[in-house]
């Protein structure tokens, strides 16, 4: 099938940014700053024990309301979780830990070098979006951190629509707004059930990015390319790819602004 793409839609996190990352190191500090009677490891380790569960029970109705509106609620209950499992059942340090947790995230938070290059590069010659899921202040706060809402004409975010991905709505939604069909539109994003398979089940084509820590479920539907550079776009889309530009997005240069 001849491509006729009119419109690109990029995830968020660990696609445009590099979330995982800032969220890592934000919590290791949060957690070393709290001077806590048991060594960091162990409490990350706690941490991500309570992750396994915690994560799904997000998605209930008793968390879901208010993990929509505001991280904070479930980012407390989450360190409130980890404490109580390591016997440090103190309301104080975890919302100490929730807070500082926040700050950290969001200060280390960074687009990767070739995001800017490459919404810059496909600017005025496609419709651009932004699908992404979490709570809509932290998702509004990201993109106000990154400094990247001028490049995009349409933004949806879970916490405000009200829906996720992958949900067929949330992508229905914004096609919608653009006007085109389904064919004409491509998404871009790194997790392979919320993005890939969303996005094909809303019949869009689908860039699958994996820098090398996604994990294939094996599952249909599939993506129709897997890259490990954003710049892969532009040649799956038949157009030269961008100069890599120097200046990125760094914590350095946010802050000479
Ligand atoms: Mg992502």
């Amino acid at each position: 099938m001849k491509k006729d793409i009119r419109a690109v839609f990029f995830d968020l996190d660990d696609t445009l940014c590099a979330y995982w990352d800032a969220s890592r190191k934000g919590l290791r500090q949060a957690i070393d700053e709290a001077d806590l009677p048991i060594e960091t490891g162990k409490v990350l380790e706690a941490w991500r024990e309570v992750f396994a569960t915690f994560s799904k029970e997000i998605k209930t109705d008793a968390w879901y309301r208010h993990y929509l509106e505001s991280g904070e609620p479930t980012r407390t209950e989450h360190i409130r979780r980890t404490l109580a499992i390591l016997g440090i059942p103190s309301e104080e340090v975890a919302v100490k830990i929730s807070q500082e947790y926040a700050r950290l995230r969001d200060k280390y938070l960074v687009l990767f070098p070739e995001a800017l290059p490459l919404l810059r590069h496909l600017k005025g010659r496609y419709g651009l979006g932004l699908i992404t899921n979490g709570p809509a202040d932290i998702q509004r706060q990201e993109i106000n951190t990154l400094g990247i809402s001028e490049y995009f004409d349409h933004i949806f975010i879970e916490g405000e629509f009200k829906i996720g991905k992958p949900h067929k709505d949330i992508f229905d939604a914004a096609r919608n707004v653009t006007g085109n069909e389904p064919h004409q539109m491509l998404f871009v994003g790194n997790a392979f059930e919320h993005d890939v398979q969303g996005a094909k089940n809303a019949g869009w084509w689908a860039i699958w990015v994996n820098r090398g820590e996604e994990v294939d479920p094996g599952t249909e539907p599939r993506p129709d390319a897997e890259i490990v550079h954003l710049f892969e776009v532009c040649d799956w889309l038949g157009i030269e790819a961008p100069e890599l530009e120097f200046e990125s997005n760094t914590i350095e240069s946010r802050a000479r602004r």
